[in-house]
């Protein structure tokens, strides 16, 4: 049968982040490669990450990929995802949970309008490390790539990022996965500076239990099983859980990470939960599986938000109190209104104060990031300041 999961290295999740065609895919699969290499991985193929034709079989709609694999001396879960929406809805929900991030930079083209947004929603939702991979270093000249590397120093700390001091490294996805030893070099000197510069976060080991549902499928003769990013906690088999949303209470009766059966999960850990006795169309993405009595669902809450200028893909307008936009919670995806108070109005590059009804019950609490998003966009980018009962 399969073997289990073996805890022997701290454990963090990583992704990349950048402009469409900047590279992203291609480095995670060059990373998987230089790994499998060294014995610590198994490569995963470009193909494999892009259309993760796994979850597609199960027909879930994709738009995430995990990749995992260890350096030295961390454990490492990867997310590439495939287009921009993507990271909207993932990253800046809090799906992702990213400990620190990959910003992809093409030498060839430098900082463009999603470079500047993914920095922004990363800063927005708390990932405080970011290493720069200056890719396609294979291709351009050495002046051109020093005034990219400028560029997206600039970039970072015009957004709050020490961009002096963040690592820059130059590789090229492409050639390592061919196999060129110089270009190979550049991602394994990428990794290094992953290990050294995104520190070990403060897991929240002993708070009660909650994972944001992220996916939800059928194991035939199993029952229903529930992906996602632990959000803290820990988690046994045998252990009672609320799904909330789906208002019931059951039994874990199972434990997967990347396919490997594990005793416990910990906050942080990317997990599959098989849940007894629960239909699969009772539990939708969006739903959360916490411990019993932990989290009360509310509707109201106060929130600051920034609210993106037409320049970040933001709206060219402002908006005003009864604007009905909707809110990217966690996994989740609910309509609201918005109250701007004495002012009433929200101007684009504005970050202000707003009381927020969601159309229905959601968990909530204070210091939660979220995005407001409209027609396919996001707006804004914000966080929960209290909660009304
Ligand atoms: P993503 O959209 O950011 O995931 O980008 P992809 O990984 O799909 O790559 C986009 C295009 O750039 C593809 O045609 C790749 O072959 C090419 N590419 C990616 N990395 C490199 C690189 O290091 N050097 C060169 N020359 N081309 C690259
Ligand atoms: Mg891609």
């Amino acid at each position: 049968s399969k073997t289990a999961y073996v805890r022997t290295k701290p454990h963090l999740n990583i992704g990349t982040m950048g402009h469409v065609d900047h590279g992203k895919t291609t480095l995670t699969a060059a990373i998987t490669k230089v790994l499998a290499e060294r014995g610590t991985g198994s490569f995963v193929p470009f193909d494999r990450i892009d259309r993760a034709p796994e979850e597609a079989a199960r027909g879930i709609t994709i738009n995430i990929a995990h990749v995992e694999y260890e350096t030295d001396t961390r454990h490492y879960a990867h997310v590439d995802m495939p287009g921009h929406a993507d990271y909207v809805k993932n990253m800046v929900t809090g799906a992702a949970q990213l400990d620190g991030a990959i910003l992809v930079v093409s030498a060839l083209d430098g900082i463009m309008p999603q470079t500047a947004e993914h920095v922004l929603l990363a800063r927005q939702v708390g990932v405080d490390h970011i290493v720069v991979a200056l890719n396609k270093a294979d291709a351009g000249d050495e002046e051109l790539a020093e005034l990219v590397e400028l560029e997206v120093r600039e970039l970072l700390t015009a957004h709050g990022y020490p961009g002096g001091s963040v690592p820059v490294v130059r590789v090229s996805g492409l050639k390592a996965l061919e196999g060129d030893p110089r270009w190979t070099a550049s991602v394994e000197a990428l990794l290094d500076a992953v290990d050294a510069y995104v520190p070990m976060p403060e897991r929240y080991l002993d708070a009660p239990f909650l994972l944001p549902v992220e996916n939800v499928l059928t194991i035939t003769g199993r029952g229903t099983v529930v992906t996602g990013a632990v959000e803290r906690g820990t988690l046994s088999p045998g252990d009672r859980v609320a799904v909330l949303g789906a208002d019931v209470d059951t039994v874990v009766t199972g434990l997967e990470t990347f396919g490997k059966p594990m005793q416990q999960a910990q906050a942080g850990d990317n997990v599959a939960v098989l849940l007894r006795g629960v239909p699969r169309d009772a539990v939708r993405r969006g739903h959360v599986v916490a411990a019993p009595g932990s989290v009360v669902p509310a509707r109201r809450f106060s929130a600051r938000v920034y609210v993106l200028s037409g320049r970040e893909g933001g709206r060219s307008t402002p908006v005003f109190t009864g604007y009905r936009p909707q809110f990217y919670i966690r996994t989740a995806d609910v309509g609201g209104r918005v109250d701007l108070g004495q002012a009433g109005v929200a101007r684009p590059g504005e970050t202000v104060e707003m009381t927020v009804e969601l159309g229905r019950k959601t968990p909530l609490e204070p210091g939660l990031g979220f995005a407001i998003r409209e027609g396919g966009r996001t707006v804004g980018a914000g966080t929960v300041v209290s909660v009304s009962a």
